[in-house]
């Protein structure tokens, strides 16, 4: 399966080439992120890929499950009340995010996806992450949107005001890491 795998991402390589590889799973990928006048933060992942062709970079994350490419809106990426929550999405445009941080370069277009195992054996896939079914052709539109939510999501961890529950939704806990600590 992988091999299979790996020779369908050269064939789609293949037909978008030329282009560059600029990353591949690059360590370090971090950014130092205020969350107010007192926090700062490392934020940062490893990228699996970051290629580039003409002004279009693509940040792109490899999964071997079904993750969909498309999502709603930036606020559904944060809801953590949503099952079916694109982490997948979140994922790809918080690569992007850090990316944009970093890189911070206005003249290229920004362009974050999946290529999963799902998708990369359809002759019809398209590259990309979707919103409302509209191709993202430039993600950097969204990326204050996500900045604030994250933001919020942020500070709300931080609070030590803020106790952590445990969650309501059993189904959560049987593949989370922490269930032996957590006492569920
Ligand atoms: S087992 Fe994991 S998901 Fe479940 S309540 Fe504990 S920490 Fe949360």
């Amino acid at each position: 399966m992988v091999k299979k795998m790996a020779d369908h991402v050269l064939r789609k390589d293949e037909l978008y080439a030329p282009f560059f590889i600029d990353m591949l799973e690059q360590e370090d990928f971090k950014t130092s992120f205020p969350i107010n006048e007192k926090l700062t933060i490392l934020l940062g992942g490893k990228i699996d890929r970051v290629d580039r062709k003409e002004d279009v970079v693509r940040i792109i994350d490899y999964k071997t499950g079904k993750d969909e490419n498309s999502f709603s809106s930036i606020t559904s990426l944060f809801d953590r009340d949503d099952d079916k929550r694109n982490k997948a999405a979140f994922q790809a445009l918080f690569y992007s995010w850090v990316y944009d941080r970093v890189k911070g370069n206005s003249n290229v277009k920004l362009q974050p996806g999946l290529i999963n195992r799902k998708e990369i054996f359809n002759d019809q896939f398209e590259y990309g992450l979707n919103l409302k079914g509209e191709s993202i052709q430039d993600v950097k539109y969204l990326l204050p949107e996500f900045e604030n939510s994250l933001v919020v999501l942020l500070t709300e961890l931080f609070d030590p005001k803020q106790p952590f529950d445990q969650t309501a939704k059993v189904r959560t806990c049987e593949y989370c890491a922490y269930k032996e600590i957590c006492a569920r």
